[in-house]
């Protein structure tokens, strides 16, 4: 895997700078932001960035708060994803932004990693490019999307993202659903409801046929898949035919390219429900579409190893079920992605997004994880770095991917 030498230099350099890792979690975790607001976070990321001698590009992939920082030259290429925005709904009022996802603690941990590489490139130990890529809007738009389409991860070997957890262990076993989010739009013909109901056209009827046109259709579909809308415009007055309505669907499966298939079948539902009114429809994506992530094996298996290395004893590696999406799916479909989630040891139960979890983002329970993930992350691109077996396997990974032939 790694040499003893590499590792001792991780852990002396690790250990030396420490709190200044931990003041960036902090830092962020006091000014928490908004999705595509992160302006305070970039500002001081990239700031602490260029200080080390990192050249930074900002804004990054047409968005605002999204950057990259890039310290070395020529391969391999690994990519730190960080992110940084926060949630709202916290505090007495819950009227506070609070960083109860911990994605303080990603950037910092990223950082982190970065920073001790460099070190180690400066110490003539590796050679390759470290890049920390700042990735906005996590829990809401997905701005990974938009940094993935816009090429910003092809010339990448690998990405790498260690995010906060509850309870104990790391997992590497995270699968995730592709995602489309379709808004139905449908226009009918007003007209009095009692006095003259044949001169309209009921928009409302329209969606609510689709509705059941999609439930008819889950009856056809692999267990993965989940599909679940609600209308939010449907008329304004019982006694007036609704002549606009508007549904927004999230539609789910575990491969993209099924999810693909699906889609059509999900638009004839809607296309047959205006045949059957009259009504006219139109349609578009209103967020971001999701890929499923896709694991690759081989950078799986070096993530435990390193895990193991930095005293993380309980690895999960097999895949587990999905259940969400994230814009970390993109990424590892363009490149091999190693993506984990570790616990920082609280007991209670608490989990992301929960106001009593705010208290394991920051503080002491938080920097003994992110010194974990530190290291952790930082063993593993010093692995890339130096192990032409792993490169290799990487490297055809990335065409597997580029050739369609991973699901
Ligand atoms: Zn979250
Ligand atoms: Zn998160």
């Amino acid at each position: 895997m790694i040499s003893p030498e590499l590792k001792a230099a991780v852990d002396r350099l690790a250990e030396e700078h420490r709190y200044e890792y931990e003041a960036a979690a902090h830092e962020i975790f006091l000014h928490p932001e908004p999705g595509m607001q992160e302006y305070h976070a970039v500002r001081y990321l990239t700031g602490l960035l260029k200080e080390r001698g990192f050249r930074v590009a900002c804004p990054f992939g047409g968005l605002d708060t999204a950057f990259l920082a890039e310290y070395g030259e020529g391969g391999p290429r690994i990519a730190f994803l960080a992110e940084y925005d926060a949630l709202p709904g916290y505090g007495p009022q819950k009227d506070q932004w609070g960083h109860a996802c911990g994605h303080n603690w990603i950037a910092a941990n990223a950082f982190g990693a970065c920073d001790v590489l460099r070190r180690m490139h400066d110490e003539g130990l590796i050679r390759g490019t470290i890049c920390y890529v700042g990735c906005p809007a996590e829990e809401t738009v997905g701005g990974k999307v938009n940094l993935t389409e816009a090429g910003c991860f092809d010339d990448m070997d690998a990405a790498i993202q260690i995010h906060i957890a509850r309870g104990h262990g790391a997992n590497l076993g995270n699968t995730a659903l592709a995602m489309n989010s379709i808004e139905f739009i449908y226009a009918g013909v007003s007209s009095h409801a009692a006095a003259a109901p044949e001169r309209g056209v009921n928009a409302l009827d329209a969606a609510y046929l689709t509705f059941n046109g999609i439930n008819a259709l889950r009856q056809h579909v692999t267990p993965d898949v989940r599909m679940h809308g609600v209308i939010d415009q449907g008329g304004l007055a019982p006694n007036v035919v609704p002549a606009l309505a508007s549904a927004r669907w999230y539609i789910r499966a575990a491969d993209r390219n099924y999810l693909d298939e699906l889609e059509k079948k999900v638009i004839r539902c809607a296309e047959g429900a205006c045949l059957m009114t009259g009504a006219k429809l139109e349609w578009r994506y209103f967020e971001n579409r999701y890929d499923n992530y896709v694991r690759c094996p081989e950078l799986t298996a070096a993530f435990a190893e390193t895990l193991n290395l930095a005293g993380e004893t309980k690895v999960l590696t097999e895949a587990q079920p999905a259940s969400g999406s994230t814009d970390i799916g993109n990424v590892s479909r363009v490149c091999p992605t190693g993506y984990c989630e570790l616990g920082v040891g609280n007991e209670d139960g608490y989990d992301v997004h929960e106001e009593e979890f705010l208290q394991y983002c920051d503080g002491p329970a938080a920097y003994a994880g992110l010194d974990k993930a530190v290291r952790s992350q930082a063993y593993l691109a010093a692995a890339i770095c130096t192990d032409q077996g792993l490169q290799e396997s990487l490297r055809a990974f990335k065409m597997e991917l580029k050739r369609g032939n991973v699901k």
